[in-house]
């Protein structure tokens, strides 16, 4: 199925839908793509005779499943559009079934402008899931430029080789002893942020849509984060009471370094709670007064990119760390949800 800008293989849940006489699907619909639920909806009940239920609750991730939730209300097939698989993650309460919204934009425009900011030989290339079809084309265009473009593995939750996701960039890491720099193909700054924290090299990201470059923008915002984290650390440090969050979504459960947190903070006399939440939102923690700083085990994202919506610090785990006195602040690492 074709809706602007994006295709979507529908015709597979079609297939899946009719083979398994599938009677009630939900479906899962990122926030980028709610606009078109009805078309999604209308396709799926002209070719089928299913009954389709949209989940309404923001989705952000392939992180985010369901599934126990709809077997609870007699559903027996999920569909989440617009993201890969995490690999890992098996064990569903009903198929799942995940669909990449593929991007129909051709890159080779915005690779070829990015070309003259390009100083470094050898080049890791990444993107997001809606691009990375798109990946071998844009390494023969650095080929053919002179450069030498690799493309690395990512771990265990990662679908596709050079596929990032704002938690995990092993497909970067893996050969970030390889490459002088990173080349990555997308928009908005919310994956090249993560991908220049993590991987410490310089980042050149190039957005097909705008065919904007950007390099130095890049590098002064992960200034402008380093030193928020930094303050977050500094604002926490005479802290007596934690609040450690476990995001209660399949793909970001970390209850074990939650309890670990747990223990450190014992260790250093410190009280601490754990407070599990499906999808994290500032108001409602307010309500828990007596917290002086929290340490997200959830998505990583939430401390790094919501950090202003919080009355109180939140940390990441290895912020946490640093506070503690247990790491340097030489040591930063961004957080990353890996295997
Ligand atoms: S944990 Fe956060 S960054 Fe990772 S897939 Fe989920 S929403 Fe995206």
């Amino acid at each position: 199925m074709k809706i602007p800008g994006y295709n979507i293989d529908l015709e597979k849940a079609v297939k899946i839908i009719k083979e398994n006489d599938y009677e009630r699907v939900v479906l899962q619909v990122p926030e980028g793509l709610k606009s078109h639920y009805s078309k999604f909806v209308e396709f799926l009940e002209e070719k089928t005779s299913a009954s389709i239920i949209i989940s309404a609750d923001p989705c952000f991730g392939a992180c985010d499943i369901v599934s126990s939730e709809f077997k609870d209300l007699n559903a027996d097939f999920m569909v989440q559009i617009g993201h890969t698989s995490i690999p890992n993650i098996k064990d569903f309460s009903i198929p799942t079934l995940f669909l990449n919204a593929i991007s129909d934009i051709d890159v080779s425009k915005a690779i070829e402008k990015a070309i003259p900011s390009i100083k470094e030989k050898k080049i890791g290339l990444v993107s997001t899931a809606q691009h990375i079809h798109m990946l071998d084309n844009a390494g023969e265009i650095l080929v053919k430029n002179g450069f030498e473009p690799i493309v690395g593995n990512g771990d265990d939750r990662i679908d596709s080789k050079g596929q990032i996701l704002g938690c995990n960039f092993s497909a970067a890491t893996s050969i970030a002893d390889k490459v002088d720099a990173f080349l990555f193909i997308g928009s908005g700054n919310f994956h090249p942020l993560g991908l220049i924290l993590s991987t410490k090299k310089p980042v050149i990201a190039c957005d097909p849509y705008t065919n904007e470059v950007k390099e130095k923008e890049l590098d002064d915002l992960k200034d402008i984060v380093l030193r928020q984290r930094y303050g977050a650390i500094a604002r926490s440090k005479d802290a007596k009471t934690f609040g450690i969050l476990v995001g209660t979504k399949k793909g970001q459960q970390r209850i074990d370094l939650a309890h670990e947190i747990q223990e450190k903070l014992d260790s250093k006399q410190k009280k601490s709670y754990i407070f599990t939440m499906n999808h994290f939102s500032p108001p409602i923690l307010e309500g828990f007064r007596n917290i002086d700083c929290f340490v997200s085990t959830a998505c990583p994202r939430i401390a790094i990119d919501d950090y202003m919506q919080y009355k109180i610090p939140i940390l990441t785990p290895v912020e946490l760390d640093i506070l503690l006195g247990l790491k340097k602040w030489e040591d930063y690492q961004f957080d990353e949800i890996r295997n």
